[in-house]
């Protein structure tokens, strides 16, 4: 598994508007911050200052449910991202 652990029941397949960026991750919601392209909030910034804005650019595209499924979209999705062969499909 690449991009959630292995024996994972359920995760939400996003893709990104920003840098179209599709992945999974075990978290659900609607819209969540990028992975890759995303900033997250920084932690060391002082109370005084303001928060940067977070920009929350992927959106849950669906829900995966059952540990098979996930495996199958984690495989299709890691061989997108390293090129990998398709062959065997
Ligand atoms: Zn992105």
């Amino acid at each position: 598994m690449y991009y959630v652990p292995d024996g994972t029941q359920f995760c939400g397949f996003y893709e990104c508007s920003e840098c179209g960026e599709r992945f999974l991750d075990l978290k659900i919601a609607p819209k969540m911050v990028c992975p890759y392209c995303g900033e997250e909030p920084d932690m060391e910034i002082g109370p005084d200052e303001e928060m940067p804005e977070v920009i929350e650019a992927a959106t849950l595209i669906d829900v995966i449910e059952g540990e098979e499924e996930v495996e199958k979209m984690d495989g299709l999705l890691s061989l997108a991202l390293t090129g990998g062969d398709f062959d065997w499909l």
